[in-house]
């Protein structure tokens, strides 16, 4: 699933493109999305965008916020875009059929087309007024974003420090801190040294700054590549990520551990899975400083 920095990646790219002329023709596959209560289709609205002009993008979390001129000069609209599993953007020349999976595309005044691609269907879209989107669930919602410069352990401590949940799954709540999922949870714990089971009342402030400061650095690497290669991943320009072989933990259970050597072991909590160094990691009694 791509997070913060395959986001990221994604909103750099379509940036890159600098789309500026209207929305000239609006298409929606008849396919159902993402389900829920921030995402039901009767809100979707994506026909909205008809004559209204792209500006720039933003990315919260692991949503990206497009902005767009209204095309009567009225409030600005917002396209909220959920990647979800395997949801990803591409550029299409005129003569090109649609691919399967493609589930909106938007034809500019100046030629163009974007599709929005998602052959697992978790992505998600959504037109609002762009205050209302801001202000409505699931941006409303969103916890601490790990590049904002006042993101540090003791905002995470704020937020989880008294949790009984396990300190894995606890970072996986968009609620808590923004953008993080499995792979650079899994990342982040083992570079701050931290047993993935831990439950969060256990962790001293030192852990909780080791942590952080550990969010921060795997993300900061994960985005210089490129975003990871796991899964479906792919840029706007259709080349998979490249930070796969950057990745120290996640994924590599029976290797050695890049720092110590120990075999790294396989976990599992919530039914998802990650490997963590059985000697730095490893989850003994009392707190973990
Ligand atoms: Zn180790």
């Amino acid at each position: 699933m791509p997070e913060l920095p395959e986001v990221e990646s994604v909103r750099r790219g379509l940036e890159g493109a600098r789309l500026r002329a209207p929305v000239a023709e609006v298409w929606r596959s008849r396919a159902r999305l993402r389900i829920g209560a921030a995402w039901d289709r009767r809100h979707e609205h994506v026909s909205a965008l008809l004559g209204a002009t792209p500006q720039t993008i933003a990315r919260r979390g692991k949503l990206l916020v497009w902005t767009f001129a209204a095309a009567d000069a009225g409030e600005p609209l917002g396209l909220l875009v959920h990647l979800g599993m395997t949801g990803r953007f591409e550029f299409a020349g005129d003569a090109r059929a649609r691919p399967p999976h493609t589930h909106l595309e938007l034809r500019f005044a100046d030629r163009r087309k974007l599709r929005f691609v998602d052959p697992r269907r978790f992505g998600a879209l959504r037109v609002a007024p762009l205050a209302t989107l801001w202000a409505t669930p699931p941006l409303s919602e969103l916890g601490d974003e790990p590049f904002d410069p006042a993101f540090d352990g003791e905002r995470l401590r704020a937020r989880l420090g008294e949790s009984r949940r396990p300190v894995r799954d606890a970072l996986l709540d968009q609620r808590a801190v923004a953008g993080i999922g499995n792979i650079y949870a899994v990342e982040a714990l083992w570079e701050a040294g931290v047993p993935p089971l831990a439950p969060c009342v256990r962790l001293g402030p030192g852990a909780w700054a080791r942590l952080a400061a550990a969010l921060v650095t795997v993300l900061a690497r994960g985005l210089a590549a490129g975003g990871t290669t796991i899964r479906d991943y792919r840029g706007v320009d259709g080349n998979a990520g490249g930070g796969e072989e950057g990745l120290r933990a996640y994924g590599r259970e029976g290797s050695p551990c890049p720092r110590c050597g120990a075999t790294l072991r396989r976990f599992e909590s919530g039914g998802r899975g990650g490997a963590a160094c059985p000697r730095e990691q490893r989850l003994g009694r009392g707190k973990i400083p």
